[in-house]
């Protein structure tokens, strides 16, 4: 078990999450951020990393993974502490204005506010029922992707027919050795231009389409893999010499523990009052697509906003003696500056 202590914990490192850590760095308040993916980013990063967003204020036109490796830069100087990898379990309230988080790889973090910027609920990616999987995942299988470079001239098997495993195939195909797409079926279910591209690839010996195979078994030691087994309709088994497994059969999201923290919910939505964004409960605040109230509008730039209102609010709470002086950041400064 390890402990830890802080003013703030937001739960959920998505965009409004990691806006968060902005804004309350600004304020001078501490934050802890779990995360049940081992990486950062929410849907960004998960569902639609390759997609350009064009509705994010100042720029016409970013990547999702751009905008949270920006939102990640942007937090950097306040030094938050991530614990990724983790789903919270639990809260509970010792006294007044002093919580305890607690997460399924039982880390627990005292804190005087939370966050909820759980998105639709924590996001597990659904595994490949394939014996001995465990050893490998982390090593060679994974079901996210934060750096391209890992993957630089090796033998890669991606499995999968949806937009997550197309996008990365095609990506991956520019600096891999081989890139292999493994799908059950000839058609992908992705973007019409990034099937053409999939396919123009293939015919440049770019990408090889194994189709239409199922993954059957991995093959290695010590969690390094040396070949993925896969199988047609009629039994054959193919092995395919490979490096890295990345199987993308989408992600399942639940609302799981978030239901049993007493909060008043709607449609499985936390309700906020949108003056503060605090949930029924004091101390605890939802922003960002899990958080409702009248005209709610489930955009990245409403969770922006939201996340500067519940910071303000917290202020009261972290520094209850302190009379709280409006600044903009132009005239109060970052600490990128000093
Ligand atoms: C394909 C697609 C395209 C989109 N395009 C746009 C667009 O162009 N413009 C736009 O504004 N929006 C767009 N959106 C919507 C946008 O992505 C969401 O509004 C935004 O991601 C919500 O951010 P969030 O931080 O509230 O939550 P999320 O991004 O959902 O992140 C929530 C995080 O919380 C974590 N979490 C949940 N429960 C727990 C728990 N108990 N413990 C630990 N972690 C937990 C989850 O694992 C997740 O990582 C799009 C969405 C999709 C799917």
């Amino acid at each position: 078990m390890t402990s830890h202590k802080t003013d703030l914990v937001i739960i959920g490192a998505g965009p409004a999450g990691l806006f968060s850590i902005f804004e309350a760095g600004m304020l001078k308040i501490k934050t802890h951020v779990i995360d049940t993916l081992e990486i950062i980013g929410g849907q960004c990063c998960a569902l639609y990393p390759e997609k350009p967003i064009y509705d994010i204020p100042a720029h016409p036109k970013v990547l999702a993974s751009e905008l949270i490796e920006l939102l990640e830069a942007q937090a950097a100087p306040f030094h938050p502490t991530y614990h990724l990898n983790q789903r919270v379990e639990k809260i509970s309230k010792a006294t007044v204005g002093d919580f305890e988080d607690e997460t399924s790889k039982n880390t627990k973090i005292k804190c005087k506010a939370i966050i909820i910027a759980a998105g639709c609920g924590a996001f597990g990616p659904n595994r490949p029922p394939l014996e001995n999987i465990e050893k490998f995942e982390g090593k060679s299988v994974f079901y996210s992707i934060r750096s391209k470079a890992e993957f630089t001239n090796k033998n890669v098997v991606i499995a999968g027919g949806g937009d997550s495993a197309v996008d990365w195939a095609i990506s991956l195909a520019e600096i891999c050795k081989k890139v292999y797409v493994v799908h059950r079926r000839d058609k992908f279910r992705c973007a019409p231009e990034s099937a053409s591209k999939l396919k123009q690839l293939h015919e440049e010996k770019k990408i090889e389409l194994v189709i239409p195979f199922q993954l059957d078994g991995l093959e290695g030691s010590n969690g390094k893999l040396s070949s993925v087994l896969v199988k047609d309709f009629d039994g054959n088994i193919k092995k395919i010499e490979a490096d890295y497994l990345l199987p993308f059969f989408g992600l399942a999201m639940e609302l799981g523990p978030i239901l049993d923290w007493n909060l008043n919910l709607n449609k499985n939505h936390i309700e906020v009052n949108p003056t503060t964004m605090q949930t029924s409960q004091n101390g605890i605040y939802a922003i960002g697509d899990i958080a409702t109230y009248q005209n709610k509008l489930k955009l990245i730039l409403t969770g922006f906003a939201e996340s500067a209102t519940a910071c303000h609010d917290i202020y009261k709470i972290i520094f209850p003696n302190q009379l709280f002086h409006f600044e903009y950041s132009t005239s109060k400064g970052s600490p990128i500056e000093s």
